[in-house]
């Protein structure tokens, strides 16, 4: 009944791509304050 625990409360860590700003976030943080966008680090870790 709570298997939904997984990813959904573990931050991850998001860079902007046009700044390097580093933000970690449960969720996608959207867009950076600087009008770039953030990509999951984890991501291309893996
Ligand atoms: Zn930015």
């Amino acid at each position: 009944m709570y298997d939904v625990v997984e990813e959904s409360a573990r931050e991850s860590t998001y860079e902007c791509l046009q700044c390097g700003k580093i933000v970690e976030r449960t969720t996608h943080p959207g867009a950076c304050s600087c009008g770039g966008s953030f990509q999951n680090r984890a991501m291309s870790l893996e």
